[in-house]
């Protein structure tokens, strides 16, 4: 039993139990499943003396709910990935800005909302992966050289309608300006192997398997294959490796999962102070590691698969800008031919 858990049970003792009861309740609309973040909770509720109750969706199904909810939302807190996704919902106007020196201390300032909405709890990448063997690293180098025309019939990646390819694209406007990046989006489209399906462990999958010699894919996906319990995951995601492009410029594309608190919510400060807890270095080393991603904040340790990966600089592109350009992002992949 830990001493926290002791002293509750000393609190109880001594007749404060009155207190205990009345500390307020949390209700979080999670899109991460309950075994990526259940554990954190308990810890909190610990900590705390704060009880959280986990709602967990499908991400779009939350926001749903949350806008057909209103003002009567039960929820205080959405937990979602992607940070265009977030951004959704500060659009949607299910969310209240927030503030914590914690926070704007621990969390760098480009995975925080400038408007206060949301704040990043996680960063994965978005790098180029390759199949040993086929590719050398030499002949990587950006994004960008990803149209060249030496890799036609070579490149995996999933349909536009995914938000993960969004907030790419929408990064590269943001570093590139509009004309080009559509340029470089036609360029990408005549060099894919396969016509857009599935998402980003099929795009590993079909490169393991022959089918292209370059996917893109957020990294977690790759640690969590080579963690599988199932040899064919494992095999496929062997035969992979990490390259981090624009190393030399901007940095890799990354995203965030993070969190907002709701418009609705009666117990704000409670909130921020779950908020607050969940970027502590002991849970950011634990919540990044069983989810595959990088901690948000600095100089908390990664596992071995992370490390065997290397160190790499990330674009520092304010992630609101994702939201900002998503809509541009969509109707230029469109255009581009992207499915
Ligand atoms: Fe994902």
């Amino acid at each position: 039993m830990s001493l926290i858990h002791r002293s509750i049970l000393l609190l109880l003792g001594l007749g404060l139990s009155a207190q205990t009861a009345a500390a307020p309740e949390l209700n979080l609309y999670s899109a991460r499943n309950e075994a990526l973040i259940q554990p954190l909770l308990e810890r909190f509720t610990e900590q705390t003396g704060i009880k959280v109750n986990l709602v967990t969706g499908k991400a779009d199904a939350l926001l749903k709910r949350l806008k057909s909810e209103g003002r009567n939302s039960p929820a205080d807190l959405l937990l979602t990935t992607d940070a265009g996704r977030l951004h959704r919902a500060v659009e949607a106007g299910v969310t209240q800005p927030f503030s914590s020196e914690l926070l704007d201390k621990v969390v760098p300032a480009n995975y925080r909302d400038p408007q206060g909405h949301w704040v990043g709890l996680s960063v994965r990448s978005r790098p180029i992966l390759y199949v040993k063997g086929k590719v050398e690293p030499s002949e990587l180098s950006s994004y960008e050289a990803l149209s060249d025309a030496k890799w036609k019939g070579r490149i995996c990646i999933r349909s536009s309608s995914n938000i993960y390819n969004q907030s790419l694209i929408a990064s590269m406007i943001a570093a590139n300006g509009e004309a080009e990046t559509e340029k470089w989006a036609k360029g990408l489209v005549a060099n894919l192997a396969l016509p857009p399906k599935g998402g980003d462990r099929d795009q590993i999958k079909a490169a393991a398997s022959g089918q292209c010699d370059i996917a893109i894919a957020n990294t977690y996906y790759l640690a969590g294959m080579l963690n599988s319990s199932e040899s064919d995951q494992v095999d496929a995601a062997s035969k992979m490796a990490v390259f981090w492009p624009n190393q030399n410029g901007r940095g890799a594309h990354v995203n965030i999962s993070g969190a907002a608190i709701t418009r609705s919510s009666k117990n704000p400060g409670a909130a921020v102070k779950l908020l607050e807890f969940l970027v502590s270095e002991a849970s950011q080393q634990w919540y990044a590691e069983v989810n595959g991603e990088y901690p948000v904040r600095a100089g908390v340790a990664v596992g071995d698969i992370l490390k065997g990966w290397g160190e790499f600089k990330a674009d520092t592109l304010n992630l609101g800008q994702l939201g900002e350009l998503n809509a541009e992002a969509v109707m230029l992949m469109d255009r581009a031919g992207w499915r």
